[in-house]
């Protein structure tokens, strides 16, 4: 299973939540911060499930808007 990713504000790497992609996952954290163990910087995250899923789905667009320009 596919895990949602989250962008580390120390590297700018996306680094791995735990969470899966599949919507009974997303569903069940949606509204949960979860701490992080990143292993780009070494440090603990507290992250919005809710707000990297969208971040991630903008970016997806803004790249797939990039292709057919
Ligand atoms: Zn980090």
């Amino acid at each position: 299973m596919s895990s949602l990713l989250f962008t580390c504000p120390t590297t700018r790497r996306q680094a791995p939540t735990g969470v899966g992609t599949d919507v009974q996952s997303l569903r069940a954290a949606w509204s949960k911060k979860l701490k992080v163990h990143c292993s780009h910087c070494g440090k603990v995250h507290e992250i919005s499930v809710r707000e990297i899923y969208i971040e991630g789905a903008l970016h997806d667009a803004a790249d797939r808007l990039r292709q057919t320009c």
